[in-house]
């Protein structure tokens, strides 16, 4: 009769690499000068949270207190964000948080077209690492890297759309749009999450399904 593998034994190699390639990318992305924002930053931030999590969250940038923890979100926007995700029957603990740029723009500033440009490869390596089924971006600046076209939060937040390699991408407001009270904000981000959750366990067309029925309603409308 063959014995049980010990829970303690040592994984395969397989196993083992798609975590160690994880912990490179954080360290590179500890270690990153390759643009300005490296002088000012008080850590960088690589992203939280566990490495084969199907759900992924994208914000724009570190603020200041993320910028003096080394957390992708934090202060009221992270108490938003983990209320949401709870209400919509997440477990805050299994999700991957990560963001666009990886260091603090200086007094909060939006990140500039060169400085997302020289980060975004950061968050191309992670993704690649990670391949989860389901992509929540936050506000404009992320969903458009991350869907290759320029797009305002108004128009396209609750869309599910189909991005690389099957994922679905479901952009949202940020939670720091729901603290500052804008309109819609926190209601659009409990609902997104929702469908994210949805899409997940299989109760919700994919971005994959959805664009599909639309090309087929054009050919059968052609
Ligand atoms: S913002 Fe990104 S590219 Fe710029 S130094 Fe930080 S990690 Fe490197």
């Amino acid at each position: 009769m063959t014995r049980p593998a010990s829970r303690s034994a040592t994984p395969p190699a397989t196993e083992q690499r798609p975590v160690r390639h994880v912990r490179e990318h954080e360290r590179r992305v500890a270690s990153c000068t390759a643009c300005q924002l490296h002088a000012s930053r008080t850590r960088a931030v690589p992203g939280e949270g566990p490495m084969d999590a199907k759900l992924v969250l994208v914000g724009l940038a570190p603020r200041r207190q993320e910028d003096l923890k080394g957390v992708a979100f934090a202060g009221g926007a992270r108490n938003v964000l983990d209320n949401a995700m709870l209400a919509a029957g997440i477990d805050p603990a299994g999700v991957r948080i990560t963001s666009l740029v990886r260091c603090r723009p200086p007094e909060d500033r939006s990140p500039t077209r060169d400085e997302v440009a020289t980060c975004a490869p950061h968050l191309t390596t992670e993704l690649d690492l990670m391949e989860p089924e389901v992509i929540v971006s936050f506000g404009a600046f992320a969903t458009a890297v991350l869907c290759g076209r320029p797009v305002t939060i108004e128009q396209i937040a609750g869309y599910r759309l189909a991005i690389r390699r099957g994922v679905t991408l479901i952009p949202t407001y940020h939670p720091v749009d729901a603290v500052r009270g804008v309109p819609q904000a926190a209601a659009a981000l409990r609902r997104d999450l929702v469908a994210a959750k949805a899409v997940l366990d299989g109760r919700l067309r994919t971005g994959a399904e959805v664009l599909e029925e639309l090309r087929s309603d054009e050919v059968v409308g052609s």
